[in-house]
């Protein structure tokens, strides 16, 4: 045993000590003690293992130690980043970025009341979500619609209020992964709904839901394969026909859309995506979408169809648990504000992003490029076409053009470089691709291209 550990000083010591006082000015008191509690546990931990230590850390060596683990409780909060991934709608990233309209309205109710639920022309109580409700049903047709927290929780609470312990009738084809958590038959277990699969991985006929269809199925479900495609020898059941069947049998039809297209992109590269107006055309019960992956809002899940069903919906006890607060139907009702307004592309900001014309991510590369270059540096640029994808788990059928710079260091390896630039305030996230590190101007706001070149030309010196 180390005799130094007798030696080892008390908390009450140590907040005497003039980088504790001034560390009791930053961080509160009870805080600062237990750090402190924390570094004396290490010491006394590392003495009891190590006897060959001679010497104590003096009181402001301790002091020190506290307050960098209290600086790295604080850094570890949510930080600003470039996204030069190219991965447009970036779950790591908080995928959709707000418009700037939306960002307005939600502070504008963040920081004071707001008239959450009451009518402000009658005073009467209502309900939270009818002034986007409208929207809404304006935007995508349905008769009535509600929001949850998100799609997943739009599909639990309509999987627990129109299915609870019935069937619900689902393709081989369609049980889809959307992350880690996100697993249709988990979620469908976890709603109390009794998942009827049917068909192959690759071909389900309208015939299989025919004949699977019994005294206890309530629905029949689509979801939409967001992030893989079933390709070669396929067939799966589009909703008009399963909206026919369903009618015919007296069943409701659910349809997952996943991302929630409100027009056809199929000039910007994105093929596939079902449209909820379609869907809701077509005769669908109701449709689920994400309000932050196509829409460009909000983190949220929009559930929309029959008054009958959405009524279900909205007064089963889940929507308690999954109801959003006032600062998403703020944002959420901004967003859709700027699609009633007929240029959603302008102001949206990721089909703004989407919408740049190739040549102007040139341009704006060999800018970039260009000040890096002539900076003093030991990096050196070039510009590259490339092609990046909406969505990490997208689709290689969904590529979108894109324009690179791409980045050599004279000493460091890909992986330095990226990890320098990860590492700088604000971060910069790049692509690495064949061991090169690819900024992609699709992601990157052009507002930021000169940050970009700055933090570029310091990270390396
Ligand atoms: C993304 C997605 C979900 C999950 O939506 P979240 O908003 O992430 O909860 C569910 N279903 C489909 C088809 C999706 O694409």
């Amino acid at each position: 045993m180390n005799p130094l550990l007798r030696s080892i000083p008390s908390v009450s010591q140590l907040l005497e000590t003039p980088e504790v006082v001034e560390l009791c000015a930053d961080y509160s008191h009870d805080v600062v003690v237990s750090r402190l509690r924390e570094c004396l546990d290490d010491l006394r931990n590392t003495l009891k293992t190590d006897s060959s230590i001679g010497k104590l850390p003096s009181h402001s060596d301790l002091a020190n130690l506290a307050r960098k683990s209290l600086t790295q409780l604080s850094r570890s909060s949510l930080r600003p980043v470039i996204n030069a991934t190219g991965v447009l709608l970036h779950t790591g990233l908080g995928r959709a970025p707000m418009a700037e309209s939306a960002v307005r309205q939600i502070q504008e109710v963040a920081n004071g009341y707001a008239s959450v639920e009451i009518d402000l022309e009658s005073g009467k109580r209502s309900q939270r979500v009818e002034a986007v409700e409208q929207k809404l049903v304006e935007l995508f047709g349905g008769e009535r619609a509600t929001v949850v927290n998100n799609n997943a929780g739009a599909t639990l609470l309509t999987l627990a209020a129109l299915a609870s312990s019935k069937e619900v009738i689902v393709s081989r084809g369609e049980l889809v992964e959307i992350g880690g958590s996100f697993r249709m038959p988990d979620v469908m277990s976890a709603s109390g709904a009794i998942m009827h699969e049917v068909g192959t991985t690759n071909k389900t006929h309208l015939r299989d839901y025919d004949s699977a269809i019994n005294e206890n199925t309530a629905c029949l479900l689509k979801v939409h394969c967001s992030n893989y495609r079933v390709e070669g020898f396929t067939k799966s059941v589009p909703v008009t026909e399963l909206v026919t069947l369903g009618k015919q049998r007296g069943l409701i039809v659910v349809d997952d859309i996943g991302s929630g297209a409100l027009f056809d992109y199929a000039s910007l590269g994105i093929t596939g995506e079902p449209m909820a107006t379609e869907s809701l055309a077509a005769g669908s019960d109701i449709v689920l979408l994400s309000g932050d992956k196509l829409l460009g809002g909000p983190q949220c899940g929009i559930i929309i169809g029959s008054e009958a069903s959405v009524s279900k919906i909205a007064s089963h006890p889940l929507m308690r648990a999954l109801r959003v607060d006032k600062m998403t139907l703020a944002g959420l009702s901004a967003t859709l504000d700027l699609y009633l307004g007929g240029k959603p592309e302008q102001e949206v900001p990721l089909l703004s992003l989407l919408h740049t014309p190739i040549e102007v991510l040139e341009h704006r590369a060999e800018v970039i490029s260009k000040a890096i270059n002539e900076s003093e540096t030991k990096i050196s640029a070039s510009v590259e076409s490339d092609v990046t994808y909406l969505g990490g788990g997208s689709v290689p059928t969904q590529e979108i053009s894109t324009c690179c710079v791409v980045l050599k260091s004279a000493s460091l390896t890909a992986d330095q470089l990226a990890s320098k630039l990860r590492r700088s305030k604000p971060a910069i996230l790049p692509r690495i691709k064949n061991d090169r590190v690819h900024l992609d101007l699709r992601t990157i706001f052009a507002r930021e291209d000169n940050m970009v070149i700055q933090l570029v030309t310091e990270s390396h010196c």
